[in-house]
C-alpha cells in the first residue's frame, strides 16, 4: 500500500518518477494534468472548460480537479494505494484531499517534494516542448506554482508528512532517493 503525493514545480520530474513508482509498487499514478489533457482531447464539456486555463498556464478550477480526483480515488484500482502527481496544487485542494482521504480511511503516507533549480526547470520544459510549454506559459506556470502551490510545502511540513528530495541527477538516482524516502519513513 503506497499513498503518496509528488509535489514539485512543473518540470521537476513528477510525471517521470510517478510512472516508475507506479510500476515498482503496482499502484496507479493519478495525474490531474493527464486527466485534463484527455478531457481536452475528447472535447468533453470539462475539457472545453479547462482548456483556456491550461493554455495560459493558470490553474483549472479547484471544483473541477477535485471532482476528477474524487472519481479517480474511489475507483477500484486505487483501493491499494495511489501516487498523486500534480494534485493538490492549492491549499483548498489539499484540504479537500485530507477530507476525502479521511472519509475513505486512507490517510496520506508521505509527500515527496522534488526540488530542482528554476534554471534547470526552464531548460527541461523548453526541451520537452509540450503544447503548453511556450516560454510565456512556462514563466506563468512557475509563477502560479510559487504563489499557489508552494504554500503546500509548509502545510505538509506542519503535518509531519513532507520529505524533500533532490530532483537533479539521472532518473535512476532520483528514483533511488524517493524509494529511500518512502521506505525509510
Ligand atoms: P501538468 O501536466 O501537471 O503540468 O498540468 C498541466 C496543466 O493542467 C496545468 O498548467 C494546469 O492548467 C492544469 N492542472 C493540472 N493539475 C491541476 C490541478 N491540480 N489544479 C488545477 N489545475 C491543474
Amino acid at each position: 500500500m503506497l499513498k503518496i503525493v509528488l509535489l514539485g514545480a512543473p518540470g521537476s520530474g513528477k510525471g517521470t518518477q510517478g510512472a516508475e513508482l507506479a510500476t515498482r509498487y503496482s499502484v496507479p499514478q493519478i495525474a490531474t494534468g493527464d486527466l485534463l489533457r484527455e478531457a481536452v482531447a475528447e472535447d468533453s464539456e470539462l475539457g472545453r472548460a479547462a482548456k483556456a486555463a491550461m493554455d495560459a498556464g493558470e490553474l483549472v478550477s479547484d471544483e473541477t480537479v477535485i471532482g476528477m480526483i474524487r472519481d479517480r480515488l474511489t475507483s477500484p484500482d486505487a483501493a491499494n494505494g495511489f501516487i498523486l502527481d500534480g494534485f493538490p496544487r492549492s491549499l483548498a485542494q489539499a484540504e479537500e484531499l485530507d477530507r476525502l482521504l479521511t472519509e475513505l480511511d486512507r490517510p496520506l503516507q508521505r509527500v515527496i517534494h522534488l526540488q530542482v533549480d528554476n534554471e534547470e526547470i526552464v531548460q527541461r520544459l523548453t526541451d520537452r516542448g509540450r503544447g503548453d510549454d511556450t516560454e510565456e506559459t512556462i514563466r506563468n506556470r512557475l509563477a502560479v506554482f510559487a504563489a499557489q502551490t508552494e504554500p503546500l510545502v509548509a502545510y505538509y511540513e506542519a503535518r509531519g508528512l513532507l520529505t524533500p528530495v533532490n530532483g537533479s541527477g539521472t532518473v535512476e538516482e532520483i528514483q533511488e532517493r524517493i524509494v529511500r524516502a518512502i521506505e525509510g519513513a
